[in-house]
């Protein structure tokens, strides 16, 4: 299975062919640097995301509290996730980098407060 991915790690956007299977790696052109190399294969196996969104908050209908992922969120998870968050309250007062839901669908991420309020 072959797939192009633009690097982002610089501003430079190399687009790098990826050539490989599921489960691994068998070349990679157009990088250029080494960077690119760990960037596409991490990409074209196990693609991540930090997850940004807002949450509900108890007893308070205009306001949302936002929140995002601690750690990235493999991209194959991240529906399930925001199925979580979509039926989650947050209870005020909220500090920022308070834990909102934690071990968010057994990924072992917590999704986190990113503003205080309250
Ligand atoms: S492969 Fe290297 S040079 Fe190209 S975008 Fe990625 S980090 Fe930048």
């Amino acid at each position: 299975m072959n797939k192009e991915i633009i690097c982002t790690v610089c501003p430079r956007g190399c687009h790098i062919d990826v050539c490989g299977d599921a489960n691994s790696v068998a070349s990679l052109e157009g990088y250029g640097c080494k960077r690119g190399i760990e960037y596409a294969t991490n990409e074209y196996l196990n693609p991540v995301r930090i997850l940004t969104t807002i949450v509900k908050i108890d007893g308070v209908d205009n306001d949302l509290l936002p929140v995002r992922s601690n750690k990235p969120i493999s991209k194959d998870k991240l529906f399930e996730c925001m199925d979580v968050i979509r039926n989650v309250s947050a209870k005020l007062p909220v500090k920022i980098g308070d834990v909102i839901v934690e071990n968010i669908c057994g990924t072992d991420v917590n999704i986190v407060a990113t503003k205080a309020l309250g």
